[in-house]
């Protein structure tokens, strides 16, 4: 049976993987498909869909754009994105800048708690646009501030510790519509961990194209209940690993297997989308 895996990301972003190791880690899996979905970034898609070409697998280019709908947190997925689509590529910057920018906030927050944790070194250590927390986590342990990731968040980066910074986000319905002018189908990433529940029907009037219902932090009970809730509003199902590199000693891509049916049903509505896009300009 053919499966994919179709939420990952790489050294792009927040990932330890860069995109070849992770195609790799794909094919030695029998992976058929995986799509890239670094946050607020296309510039792996490249790189990562020459990889998968080399070893035989199809690739599907993507991100993940981290949004609001009413004060909820949300993951937009987009994919079968144009990654040369200049409003998509005008808006990903603006959102870098915006990460750029939390970090230095962050750090601050952390010297004034005489933490002497240096910006330069996080974004070393981040080395690419779209930087988050894990590098502000990681460079604190490189610097021998905290033991380890665990204390890191917990101490200081966690939502409501000193060190915290709120997050800007687009708005849900921008990002669908940015999703949507770059050739790409919009799906909502791991509602079970967001609990975006009741803002679905809002998303589904506002285009969602459909829903990721497997994913590694969702139980089984989880899966079904958004396999419901996509029969219901016509959605097309996802899933995905979120895989961010090691975890507990072992790559996380490999704990969600998406059968590849979902993916044809995937490219079938993509194909259709092209067509109207084309029959409007
Ligand atoms: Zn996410
Ligand atoms: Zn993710």
């Amino acid at each position: 049976m053919k499966f994919a895996d179709l939420h990952l990301h790489t050294n792009f972003s927040d990932g330890t993987f860069s995109p070849e190791e992770l195609a790799g880690h794909g094919a030695r899996l029998g992976f058929a498909a995986l799509a890239l979905t670094d946050h607020d970034s296309v510039e792996g898609c490249a790189r990562m869909a020459a990889a998968c070409a080399a070893a035989g697998i199809e690739f599907i280019p993507g991100a993940e754009l981290t949004a609001e709908h009413n004060n909820t947190e949300l993951h937009i997925l987009g994919y079968f994105l144009d990654t040369q689509n200049q409003t998509l590529l005008t808006e990903i910057a603006r959102f870098q800048i915006v990460r750029q920018q939390r970090i230095h906030e962050m750090v601050a927050r952390l010297n004034e708690l005489n933490v002497p944790l240096k910006v330069e070194s996080v974004f070393a250590l981040a080395n690419c646009m779209s930087p988050g927390r894990p590098h502000v986590a990681r460079a604190l342990v490189k610097a021998g501030l905290v033991a380890n990731l665990d204390e890191a968040f917990d101490r200081f980066l966690k939502k409501n510790r000193p060190a915290w910074v709120p997050k800007a986000r687009v708005s849900a319905l921008e990002g669908i519509a940015l999703v949507h002018q770059a050739g790409g189908l919009a799906i909502m990433a791991h509602p079970g961990l967001n609990r975006t529940d009741e803002i679905i029907p809002d998303m589904v009037d506002a285009g969602l194209d459909g829903i990721e219902c497997f994913h590694t932090k969702h139980s089984t009970a989880m899966s079904q209940h958004y396999l419901e809730i996509a029969d219901r509003f016509h959605l097309l199902v996802t899933g995905g690993s979120d895989c961010h590199g090691f975890s507990k000693g072992k790559p996380l891509i490999g704990t969600v297997k998406l059968p590849y049916e979902y993916v044809e049903k995937l490219k079938r509505k993509h194909d259709e989308a092209l067509k109207s896009l084309s029959v409007e300009s």
